[in-house]
């Protein structure tokens, strides 16, 4: 699979969790705060401290984060996670990069331009 095919699948995993966390809403955002945050007394949300995270939320296409939950929500969020991870391993199968807290350029940045002809190279 080519870089622009990789690029590809990587913006309709994304698109495709993101209707699994539309639909099963397993952090259920509340005034600014997630479920993990407004149950666990002195507990932060997952995107503490990132360089990404906005006044308005995310400001990137994150796959990682995309596919991901907290310990809390994935053991609640049993079919929801179970959804997640077949995303997941979809993107591991098809060697897609997907770091936590990378924005889709971010991933992509550092990815040969097309992994097949580094292989023959090898
Ligand atoms: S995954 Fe957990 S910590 Fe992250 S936003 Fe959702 S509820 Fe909050
Ligand atoms: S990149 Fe990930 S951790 Fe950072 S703001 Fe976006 S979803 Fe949160």
């Amino acid at each position: 699979m080519n870089r622009e095919a990789k690029q590809k699948l990587y913006d309709i995993l994304f698109f495709i969790g993101q209707q699994i966390m539309n639909h099963h809403d397993p952090c259920a955002w509340k005034d600014g705060m997630c479920m993990k945050m407004r149950t666990v007394e002195g507990e932060e949300g997952c995107c503490e401290g990132c360089k990404h995270l906005s006044q308005k939320g995310c400001t990137v296409r994150s796959l990682a984060c995309k596919l991901w939950l907290c310990d809390r929500e994935e053991s609640i969020f049993r079919e929801c996670e179970t959804e997640l991870k077949i995303l997941r391993l979809v993107a591991d199968n098809c060697d897609i990069p997907y770091e936590w807290r990378k924005s889709k350029e971010e991933n992509f940045r550092l990815w040969p331009e097309d992994s097949n002809k580094l292989a023959q190279v090898r």
